[in-house]
């Protein structure tokens, strides 16, 4: 590494391990996320930056399962996560763990630390104990259990272990300091009892240990050297660095934890909890509702790994907590497609053209940019006849001012093909535009027509009717009213944000050309946004998702910002 200017504080921190040698010049990552739900942006800047740093270093990422709590985990969850990290584009290789592989060195840490006098077996309640640990002005209280003796506890803890006890009857605790200013340092659980089926260990353990010992014990077994984890776990700090005071490494080698902001977009939810409700409660079509800020509702959306990889770089690694502007995210999406998809004409809303003077059963074919700004991607023909289709908003019977679109009277280009000019509306029996019948200017097609420079204000564009693609259209707004993302405090109950007009459908029409792509594919509908094949496209019946508009209000905010 060489540009100085351009690392962050995590890297400075790295730096100077090497320098120190503490690590033997080693960089070993890991993320670590627990298997009860999909992953979401907040873990893509986790993924992209343990993933990343690594890499930079030339070192190594894990991946590991954080399985320590067997009611809310499962395998779909597991499978999910592998996928959304593939997707992104990371590799772990043969690396892939599982908190639950160390179960058993688990628990032979546990009973080093109750022969060193370090844990003892309570009887307390989980009341009690909440109760006993006192708040942080005032000392908590010992447990009147805390001084068994080391046998005793050796014994209590097998019990607990051969399934003796019933669910919190007992615990096994830290033993550290009760009076510590620190909550965290107030004698911890760290085995818990649960009779419960794990997805991995099945029956075999109903102990379980708490993540504030079993993550810093996993990291120590993978010889993890920087554990990167969440501001939230600050505190939590000297007790990752007490448990592991005696592990044994080969090298004397201990994980060094290391906190960073967690990402916070505005009118986004990033907390598995609330997404899970979402699901649970029907608001949401699934994890990978095109709405979802979930990785694989993102996917589906039409979002790319570059343009997620490309939004982690831009926001930087922090040590204070801020909210990202959610426009950063379109605009990099935006980045990522202008260039490399192609762009087809669609009309969402469609309103059927007919151009009078145009010979019945005459098809021409216009010649299309595949990629204004990209030479490169060719062109395409489209087929022109009298009936096509333009959006409905793009005619306005009664024009308002600085309408330059179609009105009465009024002309507008048709993008690569003529000018055409409104000469009568018609209406169904209850008033509604049933048709517009336009006429053409025949010496105005672009590129060839005498009058093919003959300027008018508006240039729209359109489909022709006779071989357009019927498409469902997806149009998504966001799923959060409020732009003030999700207060943590939950004053405010966050269902209670939720836009009701988070989806609209539409009966589309597009270009033929779309009937030769697939679902996944991706396009700038001209003048439209940017949009995805949605997999609910069946044989007959092709279904789109609006990735994004096309108006960067991102970019607006930096110009003005920057005035
Ligand atoms: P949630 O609160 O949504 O359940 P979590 O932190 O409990 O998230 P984990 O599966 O434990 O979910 O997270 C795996 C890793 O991803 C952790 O290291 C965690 O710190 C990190 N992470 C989770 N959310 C975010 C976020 N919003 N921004 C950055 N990193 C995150
Ligand atoms: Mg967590």
């Amino acid at each position: 590494m060489d540009n100085e200017t351009t690392k962050n504080f995590i890297e400075n921190i790295i730096d100077e391990d090497n320098e120190k040698n503490t690590y033997g010049k080693r960089v070993h990552t890991r993320f670590p996320p627990e298997p009860n739900g999909y992953l979401h942006l907040g873990h893509a800047k986790s993924i992209c930056l343990n993933f990343g740093i690594a890499k930079k270093y030339g070192g190594l990422t894990n991946l590991r399962f954080d399985d320590t709590n067997p009611s809310k985990e499962n395998t779909e969850y597991v499978e999910s996560i592998k996928r959304d990290v593939k997707w992104l584009g990371f590799d772990w290789d043969d690396r892939m763990f599982y908190a639950s592989d160390y179960f058993d060195k688990l628990y032979e840490y546990a009973k080093k630390l109750i022969r060193l006098g370090k844990a003892y077996v309570d009887d307390l309640s989980g009341d009690e104990i909440r109760e006993y640990r006192g708040t942080f002005n005032t000392p908590g209280k010992e447990s009147p259990y805390r001084n068994r003796s080391v046998e005793e506890n050796l014994q209590l803890f097998e019990e607990m272990k051969d399934g003796k006890y019933a669910d919190g009857e007992k615990v096994l605790r830290a033993k550290i300091d009760m009076a510590s200013p620190n909550l965290n340092m107030r004698d911890p659980v760290i085995y818990r009892i649960v009779h419960a089926s794990h997805h991995r260990t099945g029956d075999k353990w109903c102990i379980y240990p708490m993540y504030d010992f079993a993550h810093p014990v996993s990291d120590a077994i993978e010889r993890i050297t920087h554990s990167i984890c969440t501001l939230e776990f600050e505190a939590h700090r000297p007790l990752y660095n007490w448990v592991l005071e005696d592990w044994d490494d080969p090298e004397g080698q201990k994980p060094r934890q290391i906190e960073f902001a967690r990402l916070n977009v505005t009118n986004m939810i990033t907390s598995k909890r609330k997404l899970r409700l979402l699901v649970e409660k029907g608001i949401v079509s699934g994890w990978d509702d095109p709405r979802m800020p979930t990785i694989s509702g993102i996917r589906r959306r039409g979002y790319t790994p570059e343009s997620i990889r490309d939004f982690c770089e831009r926001i930087g690694v922090a040590k204070a907590d801020s909210l990202v502007d959610i426009s950063l995210l379109e605009y990099c999406i935006r980045e990522d497609l202008k260039l490399k998809a192609p762009r087809l004409m669609t009309v969402i809303d469609p309103i059927k053209v007919v151009l009078t003077n145009y010979p019945d059963g005459k098809t021409e074919t216009m010649t299309a940019d595949n990629n204004q700004e990209n030479e490169a991607m060719g062109t395409r023909e489209m087929t022109f006849s009298k009936n096509l289709y333009i959006e409905r908003n793009d005619f306005m019977e009664e024009p308002v001012k600085k309408f330059f679109r179609l009105a009465p009277g009024k002309e507008v280009r048709l993008k690569y093909a003529y000018i055409i000019k409104c000469e009568e509306v018609i209406k169904d029996e209850d008033g509604n535009i049933v048709e517009l019948h336009c006429t053409y200017d025949p010496e105005s097609k672009s590129g060839s027509g005498a009058n093919a420079n003959r300027k008018v204000k508006g240039t729209l564009q359109w489909v022709n009717a006779e071989d357009a693609v019927d498409v469902e259209t997806r149009v998504y707004d966001y799923l959060l009213k409020d732009d003030g993302s999700e207060e943590e405090g939950e004053s405010k109950d966050f269902l209670d944000q939720i836009n009701p007009h988070s989806l609209d459908v539409y009966h589309s029409k597009a270009e033929k050309a779309l009937a030769t792509y697939h679902v996944g594919d991706k396009f700038q509908f001209l003048r439209q946004g940017y949009f995805v094949i949605d997999p609910d496209t069946t044989a007959d019946h092709f279904v789109v998702n609006r990735i994004v508009g096309l108006r960067d209000t991102w970019a607006k905010m930096q110009k003005k910002k920057n005035q």
